[in-house]
């Protein structure tokens, strides 16, 4: 389990310091949505661009701590070329992966399984979910 730790540090981290998808997009064709958390100081706007049902793109900006940002940069890669349908599905099960401790861990969140831990820290569910309401946001305004 200590290992299995380490390389979920590991992945929050990489994701924290060379964030992936950053910079938003003056494009019309994205949706953008702002969600802040002010008990962390984070602020986290993603855009999403989707097409005949697919996620095509995801982009995020904003500043926060490491949990926030990196969060915001898993999610990026994870849910380019998901359809809209199980891209929400995959908001759902991450969801409840942090807030809901008896709920079935759904493996296919990938890399996104790094923030399992933060069940245990209430405080910082916040940090670890704004970023994927934000991006379930864009893709029910969209
Ligand atoms: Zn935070």
């Amino acid at each position: 389990m200590h290992q299995l730790e380490n390389l979920y540090r590991q992945i929050i981290m990489d994701h924290y310091k060379n964030p992936r998808n950053k910079g938003l997009k003056e494009d019309e064709s994205y949706v953008t949505a702002r969600i802040k958390n002010p008990s962390c100081g984070d602020d986290v706007t993603i855009q999403t661009k989707a097409e005949d049902g697919v996620v095509k793109d995801v982009r995020h900006e904003g500043s926060g701590c490491s949990i926030c940002c990196s969060s915001a940069s898993v999610l990026s890669v994870r849910m380019k070329n998901q359809t809209v349908e199980d891209a929400l599905g995959l908001v759902d099960d991450y969801l409840k992966m942090i807030i809901d401790k008896n709920t079935a861990i759904n493996e296919q969140l990938d890399d996104a399984l790094a923030y399992q831990g933060v069940r245990d820290f209430p405080a910082r569910v916040k940090c670890a979910t704004i970023a994927w309401k934000a991006f379930a946001e864009t893709l029910k305004k969209g």
